[in-house]
């Protein structure tokens, strides 16, 4: 007789587990770490602002009937991140999942981006994910168990058409091999990374007034004829960091609406 224990939908079932969600005051953070409560699991939500997002995101975790913590801190600092995975384990429980999404963008032409342009977007986006991730995976490691999900871009797999953002890109790229990188280190010891890259998503970074012209274009370029909304980010995430995907490690999930195949 076959084997048919396994209960399919259970696989996406989050209860018991502890999140951290990095950028969890707006857009593709903010809506994660929703889906993650709506699908069971308590979150600590951490952004830099304590103004009005992450008491957004907390109201709506409690209307899930799960716990948060709000945490105010910064990504480029090491010290900030480990004291919020402490917190995040003295309040809520063993750390077992983490989103990483906070990150800026802005843009430049290369001959003429400044030094310090360069730098800080690298040092949020990049250096933030690695010393993110190096926190929860510190927690994650001693407890034996846990997932990581980065989100990288469509940008570090192309070159968006008309956006003059090489920084951006680079560190889209780095994050998707460092997070490769990470998932081999840590394959053998119960810790998973993966990487979403979203194509164009209608969240504030990009959808300031002054944008109007360039989301006509980004829906003009994406096969699919729109930009993603950020509940089409949940989907993906929840898979990743479930026992869904307990065989998925050092992936990078393109969620584009097809962009990367034209
Ligand atoms: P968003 O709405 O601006 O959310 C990003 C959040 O991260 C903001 O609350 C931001 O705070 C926070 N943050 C920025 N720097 C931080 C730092 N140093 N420490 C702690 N928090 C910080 O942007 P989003 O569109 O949701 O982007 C989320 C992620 O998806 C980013 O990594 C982005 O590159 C990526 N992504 C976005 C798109 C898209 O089309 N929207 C496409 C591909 C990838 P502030 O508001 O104070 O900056």
């Amino acid at each position: 007789m076959m084997d048919i224990t396994l209960n399919a939908p259970k696989l996406f079932d989050l209860s018991g587990q502890v999140a951290l969600v990095t950028g969890a005051g707006s857009g593709i953070g903010q809506r994660i770490a929703i889906g993650l409560a709506q699908c069971g699991a308590d979150v600590a939500l951490l952004d830099r602002r304590t103004d009005g997002g992450l008491a957004e995101t907390a109201e709506a975790v409690a209307a899930a009937g799960r716990k948060s913590l709000s945490l105010a801190a910064d990504v480029t600092s090491g010290p900030a991140l480990a004291e919020a995975v402490a917190r995040t384990e003295a309040e809520l429980g063993p750390l077992s999942l983490a989103v990483n999404a906070a990150g800026i963008a802005n843009a430049n032409p290369a001959e003429e981006m400044a030094e310090d342009q360069f730098q800080t977007l690298m040092d949020i986006n990049l250096k933030g994910v690695f010393l993110s991730c190096q926190a929860e995976a510190r927690a994650m490691l001693a407890h034996g168990r846990g997932a990581i999900v980065n989100i990288a871009s469509m940008s570090g797999v192309i070159v968006n058409r008309g956006l003059s953002q090489c920084h951006y890109n680079a560190s889209k790229a780095g994050v998707i091999h460092m997070s490769k990188s990470m998932a081999m280190e840590w394959v053998d010891r119960g810790v998973r990374v993966n990487t979403i890259s979203p194509g164009y998503t209608a969240t504030p970074m990009n959808t300031r007034p002054e944008m109007v012209h360039q989301t006509k274009l980004f829906e003009e370029q994406t096969p699919m004829g729109r930009m993603a909304s950020v509940d089409e980010m949940v989907g993906p995430a929840v898979f990743l960091l479930s026992d869904a995907a307990s065989f998925v490690t050092g992936v990078d999930l393109l969620v584009d609406g097809g962009f990367c195949c034209w």
